[in-house]
């Protein structure tokens, strides 16, 4: 994400938008992006170049460590702030900062149940709750020994 420094005003200049380009550039399936970022910022200039402050909203499809369906959830940072320098084309760059402070953001260890979606039920829920206790520091890739009761059908009521 760029910002024309010609249009940074002295004493502060609002952004408000959305930086469809895909700037986390994923390799991990258990991690997509869902959209865009959506950033509301006050820039600034500063003698190496500009300094932003404001909010970011960045929503994301991720992988349920319980279930492994993919539940959606929004990175929300309220208070982003970061420096950039300008860059020869007369903007400041602020993609690397933006995606390592979304990325920092994320769950290590995702669940449905923390979804941004309200109401949002993990197929898992309650189903597994011993087994799966003392196995939260195991390995992502190993498919989970669970998935294959999927599909068997909901418990008893
Ligand atoms: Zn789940």
């Amino acid at each position: 994400m760029k910002l024309p420094v010609s249009q940074i005003q002295p004493e502060g200049t609002y952004f408000e938008g959305t930086c469809e380009e895909d700037i986390f550039n994923l390799q991990d399936k258990a991690v997509r992006t869902a959209g865009g970022t959506h950033y509301a910022i006050y820039a600034f200039p500063t003698d190496e170049g500009i300094a932003v402050s404001g909010k970011l909203h960045s929503p994301f499809e991720l992988e349920c460590t319980r279930c492994l369906t993919h539940f959606p959830y929004e990175v929300a940072i309220e208070e982003f702030n970061a420096e950039a320098p300008v860059t020869g084309d007369h903007f400041a760059d602020l993609t690397e900062t933006l995606r390592e402070d979304i990325l920092l953001a994320l769950p290590g260890y995702p669940r449905c149940e923390m979804s941004t979606v309200e109401g949002w039920k993990c197929a898992a829920e309650g189903q597994f709750d011993q087994a799966q206790k003392g196995n939260e520091d195991t390995d992502d890739e190993k498919p989970s020994p669970w998935g294959a009761l999927d599909g068997l059908g909901s418990p008893p009521q």
